[in-house]
């Protein structure tokens, strides 16, 4: 029998889909949400559910020892990259602090696997784009330092003592399970698919598009945009990877390796909803870089993972689903 996962932060948007695809494959679960913008409903009623914070080490000994846990998946966190400039040492206490408890209850227990959500936010502003996984760190936020900084840490504590980790920087995340089980629920959202899904859906009147003078195609900025449920998929894959190996370690992009631009995204929302929604041009955000995209080349070799899901109109249907029924479903 496998040994039960603890997923922290499994009642958000990215952990919630990595639940159903752990329960899917039948592995056992264990969920740690403090529920600050996860939803109790996310996480399926038969899933162990502990309502607590990952940087409570006494908390995080009990769960560790009571269900046996063999690896941890970590997903709590703060994701969003204005407020992380506006108030860095939020991320560096509910990234970086709580990240570092949460590893050293995982030590002390004996935990042999971590898997972490990291971020292509840890790359910056790169310099060659499709980005590999050994191009250099440079965040331009709090956010992606704070990420990070995690990061640094699991790759000393690896070498330290026996636990290997795998670090998926994800890079963007979008869409909602195809089965309708889980979806980006989060009030007050930032990203561009789910900002056009809620105007798609009549939630707001207009898609602000940040820049159009970006050194891309048409000028507005490109995105490597990658379904959920792929990226639970890859943590799956990933976990497999550093049971088969304890000896090794990771550290791998999680995206499809091309882009779409802001208008490109925008025009997928209008055609699939036979719908125009009002685009206005504002300028642009900070920190923004003109093209994100993954090199994906180390995660299809070292993990075999392949992506299912890798299709623009596949993602913004998805998303468009989840978010025409969020209302109902939350009650
Ligand atoms: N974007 C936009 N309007 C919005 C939200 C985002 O034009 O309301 C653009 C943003 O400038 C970037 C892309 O869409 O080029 C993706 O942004 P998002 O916030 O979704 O993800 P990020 O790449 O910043 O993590």
């Amino acid at each position: 029998d496998a040994p039960t996962v603890l997923v922290t932060g499994g009642a958000g948007y990215i952990g919630s889909h990595a639940v159903l695809a752990l329960r899917d494959a039948g592995r056992r679960v264990v969920v740690i949400d403090n529920l600050v913008t996860g939803f109790r409903w996310a996480v399926p009623a038969d899933v162990p559910f502990v309502e607590g914070d990952v940087a409570d080490m006494a908390l995080v000994g009990r769960v560790l020892a009571e269900h046996e846990v063999g690896a941890i998946l970590h997903f709590a966190g703060s994701v969003v990259v204005p407020e992380s400039v506006a108030d860095p040492l939020k991320y560096y206490r509910n990234n970086t602090a709580a990240s570092r408890a949460l590893i050293e209850a995982a030590v002390a227990a004996g935990v042999p696997h971590f898997i972490f959500s990291s971020t292509a936010a840890t790359y910056g502003i790169p310099e060659v784009v499709p980005v590999a996984e050994d191009s250099p760190q440079r965040p331009i936020n709090p956010y992606g330092m704070s990420k990070l900084m995690t990061e640094a840490m699991l790759a000393d504590v690896a070498a330290a003592h026996s636990m290997n980790y795998c670090a998926l920087r994800y890079f963007n995340v979008a869409g909602a399970d195809p089965q309708g089980r889980s979806g980006q629920s989060t009030a007050g959202a930032t990203h561009l698919i789910k900002i056009a899904a809620e105007a798609a859906c009549g939630k707001r009147d207009h898609v602000s598009i940040f820049g159009t003078d970006y050194a891309t195609p048409d000028g507005t900025g490109v995105r490597d945009y990658i379904h959920v449920t792929d990226l639970a998929e890859a943590h799956l894959m990933a976990l497999a990877a550093l049971e088969a190996d304890p000896a090794r370690s990771h550290r791998l992009n999680c995206g499809y390796g091309r882009g779409f631009s802001v208008r490109e995204v925008l025009d997928a929302v209008d055609r699939l909803t036979n719908r125009t929604i009002e685009r206005r041009i504002g300028p642009r955000r900070a920190g923004d870089p003109d093209s994100l995209v993954a090199d994906n080349h180390a995660i299809r070799e070292t993990l075999g993972w392949q992506p299912r899901l890798d299709d623009l109109d596949t993602i913004v249907r998805d998303a468009l689903a989840w978010e025409s029924g969020l209302e109902t479903r939350r009650g």
